[in-house]
């Protein structure tokens, strides 16, 4: 129904081509490589791990139709993992096109903030050119950053805490950007993703994480970076995952000792990495991008008070006027402009 927004999807850009004439010839610089006359619209969905955003971006790719997803998760690009990275899976996608979402081949190294801003930047352009809107949507801000900039300087860690941030992260943004913000309460949210952990588990995370083994890996990289990876890795150190454990060895209690410390290890990583992330939003909300909060925080209430009641409906319907609704408003307002 909101197919007669799609004629609305480009803006004209603020003289860009002048800017382009203007600056100096800087050879580590990656700066957009043609200037139009007109910036494409991107639809950016940001917060912290856990917050919903995957769950927004399908709802609102199927409220208007014409809309692609790409994922900005470092880790989810990678193939592989899917339990362990929380990839949405493929019946929630609601047949709406995922580009980025485990496209990557692990093996041929570390997927940069620059390889994403090139990938991203040209399946930007493939969508515009189909008139379609493109929908952002991952956690990673180094990945958001790199892509939206107008000039990027793969050198440079704008979200280092050592670095001056007026001087680091640009406003000068190279689309027409409409950011929604999920936001939630710090308790709430992490409550939220400790239980989310245990459904990982109930989900067969450790046998993923078995097969994905490696006794000499070094996690230093790309997909072995995943939560998970090191902290099961020390745990299958010491109880290999190929010899399996015998009836006495499930029950020994160091085993079990090694497993729990191994699951809340994962569990700690997890709230220091959604802390991690709100402390970057905040910092691209300071330099001046304009981040549309939505506060999701009475709907992740109600879904760990309506589980424990065994229903989700309520959970729904908060969901819907606190979430969707706001968010629908506001980009029906962004393609109207
Ligand atoms: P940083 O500068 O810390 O790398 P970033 O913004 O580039 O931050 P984040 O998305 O915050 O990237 O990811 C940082 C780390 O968090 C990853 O290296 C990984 O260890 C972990 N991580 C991020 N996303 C996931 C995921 N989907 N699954 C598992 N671990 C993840």
């Amino acid at each position: 129904q909101f197919h007669h927004y799609s004629h609305t999807l480009f803006t004209p850009s603020s003289s860009s081509a002048t800017h382009t004439r203007r600056r100096p010839h800087c050879p580590r610089m990656e700066i957009s490589p043609s200037r139009h006359r007109r910036k494409d619209k991107v639809l950016i969905i940001v917060g912290a791990t856990g917050s919903g955003k995957s769950r927004l971006s399908v709802e609102l790719a199927t409220l208007f139709p014409y809309s692609e997803i790409i994922n900005s998760d470092k880790i989810q690009v990678y193939r592989g993992l899917d339990i362990t990275t929380n990839k949405i899976p493929f019946h929630q996608r609601n047949n709406v096109p995922h580009h980025l979402l485990g496209d990557i081949d692990p093996s041929h190294g570390e997927f940069s903030p620059s390889d994403f801003r090139r990938h991203a930047g040209d399946i930007i352009s493939d969508i515009t050119s189909r008139r379609k809107l493109p929908i952002i949507v991952g956690g990673s801000n180094s990945f958001i950053h790199a892509l939206l900039v107008e000039r990027f300087d793969p050198e440079s860690n704008v979200f280092d805490e050592s670095s001056s941030l007026s001087t680091s992260i640009s406003s000068d943004l190279r689309y027409k950007c409409c950011f929604l913000w999920m936001d939630i309460s710090f308790p709430v949210l992490s409550e939220y993703l400790l239980k989310r952990v245990d459904d990982m588990f109930d989900s067969g995370m450790v046998n993923e994480l078995a097969e994905f083994y490696e006794p000499d890996a070094d996690n230093q990289t790309g997909l072995r970076k995943a939560i998970g990876v090191p902290e099961f890795d020390r745990f299958f150190k010491q109880y290999p995952p190929q010899v399996g454990p015998d009836e006495s060895e499930r029950h020994n209690p160091m085993r079990e000792g090694a497993y729990i410390e191994a699951v809340k290890a994962i569990k700690d990583n997890t709230c220091q990495l959604a802390k991690r992330q709100i402390g970057k939003i905040l910092r691209l909300k300071r330099a001046g991008w304009d981040l549309q909060r939505i506060d999701a925080t009475e709907a992740f209430r109600a879904v760990l008070t309506s589980e424990s009641n065994g229903g989700g409906e309520e959970f729904t319907g908060v969901w819907k006027k606190q979430v969707l609704e706001p968010s629908v408003k506001i980009v029906k307002r962004f393609l109207m402009e």
